[in-house]
């Protein structure tokens, strides 16, 4: 089947085919340009992606997937649930001593997790449709994937929907929201040649926030203004992304969370446990799993006196997604965190946490210890007077 006269395939067809694969939503959408251009530019002329230099690269093929595929018709969109709708079990209460892990970086690394799979989806599409061209991508790669998602009307696994009959909308914090399996998801895609039936408008314009506010109201940081995030004040992005210093104005917001931050996601109605509006078909993907709860928190003191060194970052994230962080950002962030607890005054090492006190002021001293480590201990300490 080649790209010019092919015959429209029916979109059910491959939506089942990723439904076996374990993708909890699937759907399939027009190959088109982003709706979003302008606003996109103006959130990376004003630095709001902070370092994430990947979002200033393959800017073509971001703006319009036609310029990833030459000749994209369509582009398949999938998503991974990481995480259950309302589970209150993965709200971990950090005890004095430790610090909390985000949900997303506790489980095996979810891009591995799923670039497994759409590679697969790819391989068994090329097989079936030989001639057409494929482009897999996961959600750091050069595609709008929230968009597309939105186009695509995603299906839930087992839902029975008609296709584009389910949808799903980006919220005020800029994630991706599936009506009935919430927002805890990872999504990954292809754009390829084919051409698929495909019925109705491309895009449901349905802002379904509403009045809602409650996203923004619970940042702790104020990251978050309608339907826009400025990464550089985001707690996800402090902690995971950023590779310097963490401008000290924004230690209280960072709380207790050692490696990214829920909190968005954890006040938004779409991922309440027993809300109406939630299917019975969300579903974990085992491979994001966390059996041993070996990563919902991390001892702050055991973080603080590990060596700057790759057996370390092993043995504490090991296999985790929390490895995007190097162990000298882990120590920044145990650090702040410490400090917080200080503040609050608690910690290891009894309540006024002299034991953290002890090792914040070894590290400020400590010249074999990374510069911005030291440089951390040293704004911790300031602010302790
Ligand atoms: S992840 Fe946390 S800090 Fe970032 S926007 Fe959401 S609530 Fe704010
Ligand atoms: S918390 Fe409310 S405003 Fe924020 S994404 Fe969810 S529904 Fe939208």
């Amino acid at each position: 089947m080649g790209t010019g006269e092919q015959a429209e395939v029916d979109p059910a067809i491959v939506i089942e085919a990723c439904h076996a694969l374990g993708f909890v939503l699937a759907g399939v959408a027009p190959a088109e340009p982003t709706r979003w251009r302008q606003q996109f530019l103006d959130w990376l002329a004003a630095g709001k992606h902070g370092e994430m230099g990947y979002m200033t690269e393959h800017l073509a093929e971001r703006l319009d997937v036609r310029a990833l595929v030459p000749g994209a018709q369509s582009v398949i969109v999938v998503a991974d649930q990481y995480a259950e709708a309302g589970d209150q079990d993965g709200e971990v209460a950090a005890d004095a001593g430790r610090g909390v892990v985000a949900r997303y970086a506790r489980g095996r690394d979810y891009h591995a997790v799923i670039r497994k799979r759409v590679w697969a989806l790819v391989d068994a599409l090329r097989e079936r449709f030989p001639g057409e061209a494929f482009r897999p991508f996961v959600d750091t790669g050069p595609a709008m994937e929230r968009e597309h998602a939105v186009r695509a009307g995603m299906v839930a696994m087992g839902s029975g929907a008609g296709v584009g009959g389910v949808g799903g909308f980006v919220g005020k914090h800029t994630l991706y929201i599936h009506p009935a399996v919430g927002s805890f998801v990872l999504l990954g895609g292809v754009a390829t040649t084919m051409r698929f039936r495909l019925g109705g408008p491309s895009i449901a314009d349905t802002d379904r926030c509403g009045t809602c506010t409650r996203c923004i109201d619970a940042c702790p940081t104020a990251a978050i203004t309608e339907y826009s995030v400025d990464a550089r004040r985001c707690v996800s992005y402090l902690t995971l992304e950023h590779r310097g210093v963490i401008d000290d104005s924004l230690h209280a917001g960072i709380g207790d969370r050692l490696l990214g931050c829920d909190v968005c996601q954890d006040v938004c109605p779409y991922n309440q446990r027993n809300d109406s509006r939630h299917g019975t078909h969300a579903r974990v993907h085992p491979a994001y799993l966390d059996p041993e709860g070996q990563h919902g928190t991390l001892d702050l003191i055991e973080i603080l006196r590990a060596k700057d060194d790759a057996a370390a970052r092993q043995r504490l994230l090991e296999g985790s997604a929390g490895k995007r962080a190097s162990m000298a950002m882990l120590k920044r962030n145990a650090i702040v965190v410490a400090g917080n607890r200080i503040a609050a005054g608690g910690g290891a090492g009894g309540g006024d946490g002299a034991e953290l006190v002890q090792e914040i002021r070894r590290i400020a001293a400590d010249e074999s210890e990374h510069a911005m480590v030291r440089e951390t201990a040293k704004q911790v300490m300031s602010a302790m007077g």
